[in-house]
């Protein structure tokens, strides 16, 4: 089926030159147009061009009406496959309770994972549905999505199945999985290094046989956690058994996260709060995107990663939505607002990180941007340029969401 978007008033395609000044970068059409058949973009100019050249009729016509056009976001770092909520963990974060405090009390994460084993895999695939949903609604059209909320073999191996029913199940976006097998270590263990040496011995080969395995393979290096020889441990044997790899690096600590990113040849590092410049050099030098979650530091009460910094380093900078029952914040333009103004990102470059940066911190070369041969994944704004996408928040703006040249989404008017 072939499709053609005209009339859109800002058609950004981010398929300019990487070194170019930001908004270049953004590849910015005026009344911009493109052409897509069987799912890909073949062509893509002016709407004036595309009057004067002879492409036959497409089978559908998507008319912009003048607004902003861009790539389908990429949100390239979730933990949405979860069951329950922490919600009355938000007071207790207010009064003054730490991350930790909460913890040790039998809530956090470790709350998490008894709600989401005592779970059915139906139940917990239903509840992430709705929040891929909303994503989806918010204009992602490709999310990550991490399990790690199991902590045994057993139940990893079941939140693996049930990121594959998901991933079946989900309508306008394409699920990329990551098992996630170092993410804390649950209370029935022996020891942390007991722990370790079950999902690096038993969980990891056997995830790795399963039909449909995970892309990445992720896990959590921070002081009191994973050990940075530990997560090494677990990265290689990933590598090994041919997983793509990530690591939660430098969150609350340095704790040799970035090193370890471009030792192990992550294909991305994320948080980065803590990292020191030498690190991250490391990971420009390797080639290791840096995903950076800003929504995390207005749940956690940590600083804000230093963007400018990694940037300045030559890292690329994506960003992501952490959604989390920590962090449950399902609108790309929130991340893309508190980036700008937490961390002094340009939109410009705020919306280069939900796009192609993101879609690179993913591996992946035909997410993120609208050029011949890329996906035909891209989003119909209801406002009139990207500036408005960092700006104006807190409303529906997204008019229509297309995923493979095909209506996913679009909104009531
Ligand atoms: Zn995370």
């Amino acid at each position: 089926m072939s499709l053609a978007l005209i009339n859109a008033g800002e058609l950004v395609t981010c398929a300019g030159a990487r070194r170019a000044p930001d908004v270049e970068q953004l590849g910015i059409i005026e009344d911009g147009a493109f052409v897509a058949e069987r799912g890909k973009v073949s062509w893509v100019g002016t709407t004036r061009e595309y009057r004067r050249k002879t492409f036959g009729r497409p089978a559908k016509v998507v008319d912009a009406h003048g607004s902003l056009v861009t790539p389908g976001f990429v949100d390239p770092h979730t933990h949405l496959l979860f069951a329950g909520s922490r919600e009355d963990e938000l007071k207790r974060k207010v009064a003054g309770e730490s991350y930790t405090e909460i913890l040790r009390s039998g809530g956090g994460i470790a709350r998490t994972v008894r709600e989401t084993r005592a779970a059915t895999s139906e139940a917990v695939v239903r509840e992430s549905l709705g929040r891929l949903a909303q994503l989806m609604r918010n204009g992602v059209t490709t999310a990550e999505v991490k399990t790690g909320y199991g902590q045994s073999v057993r139940e990893e191996l079941r939140m693996v199945s049930a990121l594959r029913m998901l991933r079946a199940e989900a309508r306008g976006v394409e699920v990329v999985p990551t098992l996630m097998g170092l993410h804390s270590t649950p209370a029935e263990a022996g020891s942390v290094g007991e722990y370790v040496r079950q999902v690096v011995g038993e969980m990891l080969p056997r995830v790795a046989k399963m039909k449909d395995k995970p892309a990445f393979s992720d896990c959590f290096c921070e002081e009191g956690v994973f050990s940075r020889e530990e997560c090494s441990r677990y990265l290689k044997a990933s590598k090994l058994l041919g997983f793509g790899c990530k690591v939660h690096a430098d969150e609350f600590s340095e704790s040799g996260g970035a090193y370890l990113a471009a030792e192990a040849g992550c294909v991305s590092a994320d948080h980065l709060g803590r990292s020191e410049p030498e690190g991250i050099r490391k990971m420009a030098e390797a080639g290791v995107t840096a995903v950076l979650l800003p929504g995390t530091s207005l749940f956690s009460g940590i600083p804000y990663a230093d963007a400018r910094m990694i940037l300045g380093a030559g890292c690329r900078v994506a960003l992501g939505t952490d959604l989390s029952p920590n962090s449950w914040v399902e609108s790309p333009q929130i991340v893309m607002s508190l980036a700008c103004a937490g961390m002094r990102l340009s939109p410009a470059r705020a919306l280069l990180g939900f796009t192609r940066e993101a879609a690179r911190g993913l591996g992946r070369e035909d997410l993120g941007l609208l050029a011949p041969g890329s996906a035909a994944d891209f989003v119909v704004h209801g406002l009139p340029n990207h500036g408005f996408l960092p700006y104006r928040v807190g409303g529906r703006y997204v008019k229509k969401v297309f995923k493979g040249g095909r209506e996913a989404w679009a909104q009531n008017d």
